[in-house]
C-alpha cells in the first residue's frame, strides 16, 4: 500500500512515520510513503509562493489552487492510469474512525492533502478531493499530524504490518467494544494482584471474563458505543418457563412481558 502526502512540510511526515512498527513495515516493503512538497510546484520561480489573501477579506492566508493541482497531477502520473482516493484532512470532514481505517486499508494508493494557514482554495478541493476527513472537533495549525494519525491507523491494518494479526481483531472498536483490561508480569505489583481467572488456564472462562469486562468498560466510558453494541447484540430473551400459568391467572404485567419476549424472538 502506497501513501502519497501533499504537504508544505515533508520533513514532518518523513520523520514522523519512519520509526518503530511503520518504519519496519516500510523496510519490508509492505507500505511506502512519499511526502511531496507542494512548494516544488509553485509557478512563482523566485519566491516559490503557495499562499495568498482570501477574497472577501478575513484574517490569514489561503493555500492557492495551482501548486496543489500540479502536485496532484505529478502524483497521478506516477501512480498510473487509475484515479486514487484523495483525502483532504480538514476539521470540516467526517470524523475518522476504525471502520474508515479498514475501508481505506483496502486501497492500493491513497493521496493525502495537508492544509495549512487558513486552509485551501475551494476550487482545487472540488477538482481533486474524494474524501473529507477530520480527526476530531478541534482546529490544528496544519494537516500533517492528522494525516500521520490516519496513515498510522490504516497501516496497522495492512496484512503483515503487525506481527500478530489477531491483535487487530480483538482490540478496541472491533464490534463497537473497547478492549478489556490487560496485565503482564509480575503477578502482584504495589499490592495489586492480577485477576485470578487470568492465571487459571481455563480459556473459555478467560474469554467470558474478557467479554464481560469489555462490555462493562464500554458502558462506563463510551455510552455512545455501548448503545450501538447493544443494538447489534440484544440480550437473548430468557427461556420461557415450562409450566405456564393458566391465562385467567396471568396478570396484565405477565401478558405484556410475554408479548415483549415474543416480539423480541420474532425479531431475531
Ligand atoms: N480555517 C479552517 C481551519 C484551518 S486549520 C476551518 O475553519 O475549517 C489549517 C489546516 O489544518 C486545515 O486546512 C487542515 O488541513 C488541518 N486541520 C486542522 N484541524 C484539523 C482536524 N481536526 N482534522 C483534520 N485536519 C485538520
Amino acid at each position: 500500500m502506497n501513501f502519497h502526502v501533499m504537504t508544505l512540510f515533508p520533513e514532518m511526515i518523513e520523520q514522523g512515520l519512519d520509526t518503530s512498527i511503520l518504519g519496519r513495515a516500510r523496510e519490508k516493503g509492505l507500505i511506502s510513503f512519499e511526502a511531496v512538497n507542494i512548494r516544488d510546484y509553485s509557478n512563482d520561480i523566485k519566491h516559490r509562493k503557495v499562499d495568498d489573501y482570501t477574497y472577501g477579506g478575513g484574517a490569514g492566508m489561503l493555500m492557492q489552487a495551482q501548486p496543489i493541482y500540479d502536485c496532484y497531477m505529478a502524483i497521478r502520473e506516477k501512480i498510473g492510469s487509475h484515479k486514487p482516493r484523495v483525502i483532504y484532512v480538514t476539521p470540516q470532514g467526517s470524523v475518522f474512525n476504525q471502520q474508515m481505517a479498514a475501508d481505506f486499508a483496502t486501497e492500493e494508493d491513497l493521496v493525502f492533502l495537508c492544509g495549512h494557514y487558513e486552509g485551501v482554495d475551494e476550487r482545487v478541493l472540488e477538482e481533486i478531493v474524494t474524501d473529507y476527513v477530520s480527526i476530531g472537533d478541534y482546529v490544528l495549525t496544519g494537516g500533517e499530524l492528522p494525516a500521520m494519525v490516519m496513515i498510522d491507523a490504516i497501516s496497522r491494518l495492512v496484512p503483515g504490518v503487525l506481527n500478530n494479526d489477531e491483535s487487530a481483531m480483538t482490540e478496541s472498536f472491533n464490534n463497537n467494544l473497547l478492549e478489556y483490561p490487560q496485565y503482564s508480569r509480575p503477578e502482584e505489583w504495589m499490592g495489586k494482584k492480577v485477576p485470578a481467572i487470568l492465571l487459571s488456564g481455563d480459556h473459555k472462562k478467560v474469554d467470558e471474563w474478557r467479554l464481560e469486562q469489555s462490555i462493562e468498560r464500554t458502558r462506563l466510558r463510551r455510552p455512545d458505543l455501548y448503545e450501538k453494541y447493544m443494538l447489534e447484540n440484544p440480550p437473548k430473551p430468557e427461556k420461557k418457563k415450562r409450566r405456564r400459568k393458566k391465562s385467567t391467572e396471568a396478570s396484565a404485567a405477565d401478558v405484556t412481558m410475554q408479548a415483549d419476549l415474543q416480539e423480541q424472538e420474532d425479531n431475531t
